[in-house]
């Protein structure tokens, strides 16, 4: 919006002589008035592209048309603003410099953009935020399926965070125990790496489930029909996720049942609503849990971080035949998949 803003005025700019505008100021300062009075981000644009005129005079770079040439009168005063445009000295310096002084300061007017939206980013309100965190992964690639993107924004990361910590910042946060949520690049890698397997009516299994907020977009993707389990060994953090997720887009999922979250030892997996289309780990295993692998349907697929101190994201794809393919697809950073005591003993 703000760059079609400055090219519009820069459009503008090219048509009209500088008395023109000098003219036609009180009628600007009027629409932008209006404009204020809509919206405040409109003022701020408005500061900036005020500076798109005010820079070019008191740099000296009053324009005028001579003969559909540009020419300058360089030294012009900020009286220029008050209408009375002095030139202290005439000499005429080529349209070529002037050109380039104008370049540089579209350039200048539009790095302004950044801290202008990052302004934007910072003061919305918070599902504008989360959308803004959405849109930052699509920018640069993490994101690139739609239906990730859909539940991403529909589920805002806001409810899971602990108060205090900034929520749509890319990196995992502690939430208590020994345990972090994961970065939201983390979480939208895992969610496309799966996206086949989260159809709706699918099953799907979220192993560590911490927070809630990866439980809670498994059972958007999956709908009604479908079914959305996580298993935590900290009772506190699955009473904690239940209440994020009753305020969250998938908190009448959560009334109906078809998302559920359990107290447990997620290296046994969920028995009761085997076989899975889909098996999240949010934790790093020593090795792949065998009923992890047992529990998966064939053609189902399980993500999971497997190491110690180096650890692989693997990607497990069952067969039709049962056969299991195992490939890596990113070196990643996990808490332990471990035992509740050696957990809260910091490991
Ligand atoms: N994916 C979640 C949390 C990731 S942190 C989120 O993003 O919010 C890993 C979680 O795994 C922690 O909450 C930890 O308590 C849990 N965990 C570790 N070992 C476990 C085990 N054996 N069984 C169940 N949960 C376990």
């Amino acid at each position: 919006m703000f760059c079609i803003g400055v090219d519009v005025v820069c459009r503008w700019l090219d048509k009209h002589s500088f008395d023109d505008i000098v003219d036609m100021r009180y009628h600007l300062l009027v629409l932008y008035g209006l404009f204020c009075a809509c919206n405040f981000q409109v003022m701020l644009y408005g500061v900036v592209w005020t500076f798109y005129f005010i820079l070019p005079i008191i740099s000296g770079a009053e324009r005028t048309h001579v003969n559909d040439t540009f020419t300058l009168r360089p030294n012009t005063c900020l009286m220029a603003l008050e209408g009375q445009t002095l030139p202290i000295a005439a000499p005429c310096v080529e349209a070529k410099q002037f050109n380039e002084r104008v370049v540089k300061l579209k350039s200048l007017v539009l790095s302004s953009s950044v801290p202008l939206s990052l302004w934007r980013f910072w003061s919305g309100n918070s599902l504008n935020k989360n959308k803004a965190m959405v849109e930052h992964l699509q920018h640069y690639g993490v994101i690139s399926s739609k239906k990730v993107a859909e539940v991403m924004e529909a589920v805002d990361r806001a409810l899971f965070v602990p108060d205090g910590s900034p929520p749509y910042l890319d990196s995992p946060m502690s939430i208590g125990y020994n345990a972090t949520i994961s970065a939201p690049h983390m979480h939208a890698t895992c969610l496309q790496l799966l996206e086949e397997n989260l159809q709706p009516g699918m099953r799907a299994l979220d192993i560590g489930s911490g927070t809630g907020y990866l439980t809670a977009c498994f059972a958007l993707m999956v709908g009604p029909q479908g079914h959305a389990v996580g298993v935590e060994h900290i009772p506190e953090l699955v009473s904690s996720s239940i209440q994020n997720i009753e305020k969250s887009a998938a908190a009448s999922l959560l009334k109906e049942g078809s998302l559920q979250v359990h107290v447990g030892d997620g290296r046994l997996g969920w028995p009761e609503l085997a076989p899975y289309d889909a098996i999240h780990v949010g934790a790093a295993a020593p090795e792949i849990p065998q009923p992890l692998i047992d529990q998966l349907k064939p053609g189902g697929r399980m993500v999971i971080p497997v190491g110690n101190i180096f650890q692989d994201l693997k990607v497990v794809d069952k067969n039709l035949d049962g056969s299991v393919s195992v490939r890596s697809e990113t070196s990643v950073r996990y808490v332990p998949l471990t035992t509740r005591d050696a957990q809260l003993r910091n490991y």
